[in-house]
Parts: C-alpha cells; sequence; structure tokens
C-alpha cells in the first residue's frame, strides 16, 4: 500500500507525521519527495550508502543542420525554444524535457543531452528503506525529480511518501498512484482555505483521503465541521504540547519524544487499511 502524507500548507508537522507513521509500521520504505526542502532525514539519520545523479533529455541545436524553419518553436508548449531569423535561442529552466522538439524537426537537426537537476540518495534506517530527491539550488524542474524517485517504489512492502506542502504540480506528482493520501491541516482559517484546495485536488486525481489536525487545540472547530460536512475522516487529532515542538526543532520524530502516541499511529493505520480496502 502506498500512502502519501500532503498537506495544503506548510508548517503543518506533515514530515513529522509521515516520519511517525514510518516509525511504527517498522519494515517500510520511505519516500521524501519534498525535493525543493526534503528534511526527512533529518527526523529518520539514514545511512546514505547510493547517490543517483539526475537529469533531463534537452535539446541541443546543430546550426548546420537547422533550416530555421521554426517547427521546434511551434511544437514547445513551454517556450524553451524559440526561432528568430538565423538563429534557434534554447532557455534550459524552461525545458521539461519532452523531447517534442527532436522528435517535430525535419533535418534531424536536434540530439539531446542531458542537463543535470538534481541527485537521489538511497539508504537505511533502522528497518526502515529510505530514498530522498534533492532539487538543484535554483532548479525548477521539480516533477521529474520526483517521478525518478517513486521509480524506486517497491511494490511489495508498504511504502510512506512526503510530499511538499501545498497543491502545485510537485505536490500532485508526488501523490499520484498513491492508494491513500493522509493531508495534515491546523484549525485555523488559513489551515482550512489550504486544506479545501488540497481536498479538490485529491477528489480530482480519485485518491482517497483521511485529515490528521495538528495542534487541534489552538484554533476553531471549522476544520472539523467540513470534515464532517464533506464526509472526510478524521484520522488522529494532536493537542499543540510544547514537547511536539521542541522535538520538532531538534530533528526528533514525534512518537520518539511522546511514545503514547504510537497507539494513534497503529490506529490510522489501520482505519486507512479498511478506507483502501472498502
Ligand atoms: S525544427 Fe529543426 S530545422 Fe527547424 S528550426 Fe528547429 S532545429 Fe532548425
Ligand atoms: S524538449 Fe520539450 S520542453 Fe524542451 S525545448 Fe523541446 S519541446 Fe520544449
Amino acid at each position: 500500500m502506498i500512502i502519501s502524507v500532503a498537506s495544503g500548507k506548510g508548517g503543518t508537522g506533515k514530515t513529522t507525521i509521515a516520519t511517525s507513521l514510518a516509525l511504527l509500521l517498522g519494515e517500510v520504505q520511505f519516500l521524501d519527495c519534498d525535493v525543493e526542502e526534503p528534511n526527512a532525514h533529518i527526523f529518520l539519520e539514514p545511512h546514505i550508502n547510493e547517490r543517483i545523479s539526475v537529469g533531463i533529455p534537452v535539446p541541443k541545436v546543430d546550426e548546420d543542420k537547422c533550416n530555421f524553419c521554426g517547427r521546434c518553436a511551434e511544437v514547445c508548449e513551454f517556450n524553451a525554444i524559440v526561432v528568430i531569423k538565423k538563429k534557434v535561442l534554447f532557455f534550459p529552466e524552461l525545458c521539461h524535457g519532452c523531447g517534442g522538439c527532436s522528435y517535430i524537426c525535419p533535418e534531424r537537426a536536434i540530439k539531446e543531452k542531458d542537463r543535470a537537476i538534481g541527485v537521489i540518495e538511497k539508504g537505511r534506517s533502522s528497518n526502515i528503506d529510505f530514498i530522498h530527491g534533492i532539487l538543484n539550488v535554483g532548479e525548477p524542474m521539480a516533477p521529474p525529480l520526483i517521478r525518478q524517485v517513486k521509480r524506486h517504489i517497491n511494490n511489495r512492502t508498504n511504502t510512506i511518501i512526503d510530499a511538499s506542502p501545498g497543491t502545485s504540480c510537485p505536490v500532485v506528482e508526488a501523490v499520484r498512484g498513491s492508494d491513500f493520501c493522509v493531508l495534515v491541516t491546523e484549525p485555523t482559517p488559513f489551515g482550512l482555505h489550504d486544506l479545501k484546495l488540497a481536498v479538490e485536488m485529491l477528489r480530482k486525481l480519485a485518491i482517497p483521503i483521511g485529515v490528521v489536525i495538528n495542534c487541534a487545540d489552538i484554533g476553531d472547530e471549522e476544520v472539523e465541521k467540513y470534515c464532517d460536512n464533506e464526509n472526510i475522516p478524521i484520522l488522529m487529532t494532536i493537542p499543540w504540547d510544547r514537547k511536539i515542538a521542541e522535538a520538532y526543532s531538534k530533528g526528533i520524530p514525534l512518537i520518539e519524544v511522546l511514545p503514547k502516541f504510537s497507539g494513534s499511529f497503529a490506529q490510522m493505520h489501520t482505519t486507512i487499511e479498511g478506507l483502501v480496502k472498502r
């Protein structure tokens, strides 16, 4: 079963929920797909034993062969290639590496070369198989790296995916194909607003969802009312606790600092299994 953990907004405690769930489950695979800011390794402290460079294929135009017909620019949805008179301009940061331009070129003037966008690191943390992607600084192309991280999913075991916060393309790429998505939120107007956006996205992807309310006693009851009206199960509520906040700042997982929550995480996993089988 693949369980992704996401949140409409940052700072809700998503990673502490994801890492605690992984620690509770034991023999499990953990994928940190928050490639712009991966931090699950701080909580799980894996021993990294493999590093793989990841690139995307980008065009390289041979102007000796090019007749400047402009077909490559017409086919590029991302305006990454532009033909001006007798010049082909290429903007690598806009290129999604789709290969459309080289496919369409009538003169076979375009070859592809890899442009590095980041790395994947694999390792082990006690009985957790750990994999994360690290996007190069300033690199905008997170989805291709996330796809490469997800190619390491082992279908014979349980997988936990930590997605980035928000509802943009990297999040869609991270949660796509999950059997279930846990949405972590806070009971505040901002939390509710961003939760609604995340719910909308996951419903479009037809992924079953449940909600964890973190800092459950600091806000109002609007998140609970919304979940009730929308028939979204609340999987767990976690009260605000200084010990949790301190542990987070030190990179200590929630169930290590407050083991009494182990039962709640186990119950959450049982509930998710039941909801997936339904
Ligand atoms: S499609 Fe090929 S030949 Fe035409 S402008 Fe682009 S690179 Fe040149
Ligand atoms: S590979 Fe795709 S995105 Fe990149 S320049 Fe060619 S058509 Fe555009």
